[in-house]
């Protein structure tokens, strides 16, 4: 046995350090107040683990290291500052992919080096190789079609064709084969190896196509859960403890993630998998909303209510991440505060197209955290308010979510927008919301439609609320 040097226990230390930074800084990233302070202690401890591995013995040759390190630090900085907020679920889909891809390099480098160097791996490390082989390319091949369907390079609509799921199922069976056949036969079986790859990564397609565009974040969670199992794995098979406690971390906090979002939505995690969400119009709950015509409000109409109001609710949707309107709603509950308004938002779970998608970006316009309030912190205050402002959201308000059993968003938690006085809507037009179902909310006696996008809407609002 090789005795344990000071070293070796300032390497293990530093790693302990590491591992407790991302730990504490997962714990600080779940609130908006200490959400940076995390970041930068996760940061710090990433770097720290980076750092404590490239001062391992093992590593003799620097260059190649730092080129491909500043080569994908400058990559991924340039897509960083570049990417749209609207656009973000797809950066966050390509890191799960390059993470997964990661993984497979790192166990295909450990499997060519005892095969290259004729060595016998112990059981462990075979399937752990062969796990991490398999979710790494699954999550590769899934992030890219995710990222894909996101971005509209390919169709979003579910795609899935006759005995599509017999064929994944045999698929999953023999890439699991794969991997016992490497454990027990032959570990140095590169065929095998390679047909692991190949299979896993046609897996990672057959299993997202059939799924909507619409569910690609929920998908892009799960996936990001993957990536942890994946690079989890590739610790076990480099046996580094940092790796594993990080792939970990990684793989718990996706799948919690994807579990919220799946409760907000309250749809199971199978159906969003195997439900082909999307396939159809939900039709359901057209009819009277279809019919009956939205009552058209004109910015000064919305203007006139809002000055009169004393109790406002923001309902902040995916329309105001594309419409970038988080600063402009921002300037118009400020000016109403100002004037003796009590101004409050309402943040939904599962509101725009990612979670935490209306937090990020009204934090980014400066709005005080304590304004925000959560789904069950603010449904009973509707009753009580004079003016629920509703911008770019729908299917968060959409009130058949709590009567319309044929409804497809029946059971979803919804806010009780309609129970305001006045609801003054912002869209462009008749679109529908993510599932594709009418809103009675727009037709009610009590609403008004300020038609268009909704930067242009709020800031002709605000210049009127100044008028009057
Ligand atoms: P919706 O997608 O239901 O509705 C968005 C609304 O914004 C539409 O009515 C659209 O109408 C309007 N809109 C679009 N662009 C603009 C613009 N420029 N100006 C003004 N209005 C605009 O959004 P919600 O946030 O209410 O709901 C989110 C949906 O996404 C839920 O169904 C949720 O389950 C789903 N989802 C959310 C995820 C998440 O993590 N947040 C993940 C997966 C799914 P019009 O076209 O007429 O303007």
């Amino acid at each position: 046995m090789t005795p344990y040097s000071y070293t070796d226990f300032a390497t293990e230390m530093g790693l302990l350090v590491a591992a407790v930074s991302f730990i504490v800084g997962l714990k600080w990233m779940s609130g908006p107040k200490t959400a940076v302070r995390g970041n930068k202690v996760a940061a710090f401890g990433m770097t720290l683990g980076g750092l404590i591995t490239l001062a391992d013995p093992g590593v003799t040759d620097y260059a190649p290291i730092l080129g491909v390190a500043v080569a994908g630090g400058l990559i991924g900085l340039i897509m960083a500052k570049r990417v749209a907020m609207t656009s973000m679920p797809q950066m966050v889909g390509l890191f799960n992919g390059f993470g997964g891809t990661a993984s497979v390099f790192v166990a295909g480098g450990e499997f060519y080096k005892n095969v290259w160097s004729h060595s016998t791996p112990d059981t462990l490390a075979i399937v752990t190789t062969g796990a991490s082989v398999l979710i790494g390319s699954v999550t590769l091949t899934g992030s890219l079609i995710a990222v894909g369907k996101l971005q509209g390079t390919i169709t979003s609509a579910p795609v899935l064709w006759p005995g599509q799921r017999f064929i994944t199922g045999l698929l999953g069976i023999g890439v699991i084969a794969g991997v016992v056949y490497l454990a027990v036969q032959n570990p140095a079986d590169q065929y095998a190896f390679w047909g692991i790859v190949a299979a896993s990564a046609v897996l990672g397609v057959l299993l997202t196509n059939p799924i909507g565009g619409g569910d690609m974040p929920v998908v892009i969670s799960l996936l990001n859960s993957y990536s942890g199992l994946a690079a989890c794995a590739a610790g076990f098979v480099v046996k580094s403890n940092v790796l594993i406690v990080s792939g970990s971390l990684v793989g718990a906090a996706g799948i919690i993630l994807t579990v919220i979002m799946c409760n907000a939505m309250n749809r199971s995690l199978a159906n969003v998998i195997f439900g082909a969400f999307g396939a159809a119009d939900g039709g359901a709950t057209a009819g009277a909303a279809d019919e009956k015509p939205m009552k058209e409000f004109q910015p000064m109409d919305a203007a006139i209510h809002l000055s009169n109001a004393r109790n406002v609710i923001v309902v902040p949707g995916y329309g105001l991440a594309v419409s970038q309107a988080q600063q402009s709603i921002r300037e118009l509950c400020e000016y109403l505060g100002n004037h003796g308004c009590n101004v409050k938002y309402a943040i939904h779970p599962v509101a725009g197209r990612m979670p935490g998608h209306m937090n990020v970006l009204l934090a980014e316009a400066n709005v005080p955290y304590e304004e925000l309030y959560d789904l069950d912190d603010i449904n009973g205050d509707f009753e009580s308010t004079d003016v629920c402002i509703v911008v770019g959201a729908n299917d968060v308000t959409n009130p058949s979510a709590r009567d319309d059993k044929a409804s497809p968003l029946y059971g979803m938690p919804v806010f009780n927008c309609d129970k305001s006085q006045t609801v003054v809507v912002l869209k462009r037009g008749r679109g529908k919301g993510f599932a594709g179902v009418q809103n009675p909310l727009f037709v009610a006696d009590n609403t008004g439609v300020v038609f268009g996008d909704a930067k242009k809407s709020l800031v002709s609002i605000l210049n009127e609320v100044k008028q009057l």
